[in-house]
């Protein structure tokens, strides 16, 4: 039986992936801003679960929440950094108090989560962290550009965590989804920037129109993606990265694709700058 610590877990994903945890066993420490939603989500587990108030932003919370839950289940295996927030707007469009209010939780909060587990993990000398990236943290699209920029900063500090933790016993994977049908593009999540520029709207205000009409509509079934987490958390060695989803799987190889053939393309020049031996 694992310990699992879930961040926002309230709803979507993370609330999917708190119970399918619980239901095949595990022990659950579900952390959220409102904790009364994971406990009214999740009833009858008296024993195997802890409900945590836990704004990933707020780094006492986080200090509080890993206390409660190594007093009560003596540890954490492991670490589910999945709370986050999407924002629509074209960069421009994008107010700093906007794109730092994004990078905040998705970012500053997934560090903070981070630097107060880890300890815990290191003493141990073993744990698993995965952080929940999106496609988005592969490619960027127009109308997207700051949210993917704090998916981008989870995938470098994911890919760093990996080698400094796997010498320390500790596996760390970032996990992509695609669409979810979750509330992610309703407005009880999704900010749309405020300022909108007319010259953006065949780009980023295409962006807006799109999570309008396809909240709800979304490919990817959330308590499906929470069952491939489970998968992925249950291999001897956890890949780097985890694609969820058949877009997913298409945009991911579209830029790869372009990035290679760029490479060939360029390498001439890139040689070039290279300093000349004498
Ligand atoms: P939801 O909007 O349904 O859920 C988001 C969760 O994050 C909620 O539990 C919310 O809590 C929580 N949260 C937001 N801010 C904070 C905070 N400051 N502290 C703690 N919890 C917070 O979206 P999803 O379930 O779909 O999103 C889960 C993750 O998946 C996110 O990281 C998202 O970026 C990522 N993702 C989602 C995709 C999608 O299409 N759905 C695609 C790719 C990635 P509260 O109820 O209090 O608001």
């Amino acid at each position: 039986m694992s310990v699992w610590f879930v961040t926002g877990a309230s709803r979507g994903l993370g609330l999917e992936i708190a119970r399918a945890a619980l239901e095949r066993g595990e022990r659950v420490v579900a952390t959220a801003r409102d904790p009364r939603r994971v406990e009214e989500a999740l009833p009858g587990h008296p024993d195997r679960l802890l409900v945590v108030s836990l704004d990933v932003t707020d780094q006492e919370q986080a200090e509080a929440a890993v206390a409660m839950a190594v007093e009560r289940f003596g540890g954490i295996d492991v670490l589910v950094n999945n709370a986050g927030r999407g924002l629509v707007g074209a960069v421009e469009e994008t107010s700093d108090a906007e794109a730092r209010a994004v990078f905040d939780i998705n970012v500053f909060g997934l560090l903070t989560v981070v630097r107060a587990v880890t300890p815990v993990m290191r003493a141990a000398g073993r744990g698993r962290m995965l952080n929940i990236s999106s496609t988005g943290g592969v490619v960027a699209w127009a109308g997207w550009g700051v949210y993917s920029a704090s998916k981008f900063a989870v995938e470098g500090i994911t890919e760093a965590l990996r080698l400094e933790l796997a010498p320390l016993g500790i596996q760390v994977t970032s996990v992509q989804p695609g669409p979810l049908r979750t509330g992610f593009l309703g407005t009880s999540s999704l900010e749309n920037v405020e300022r909108v520029i007319d010259d953006y709207a065949a780009t980023s205000g295409a962006s807006r129109a799109w999570a309008g009409e396809n909240h709800g509509r979304q490919e990817g079934d959330p308590a499906r993606a929470a069952a491939a987490v489970l998968t992925l958390a249950d291999l001897p060695r956890m890949p780097a990265h985890l694609p969820l989803g058949t877009s997913t799987l298409s945009d991911i190889r579209t830029k790869l694709a372009a990035v290679g053939a760029e490479l060939e393309t360029w390498q001439d020049l890139a040689r070039s700058t290279d300093v000349v031996s004498t």
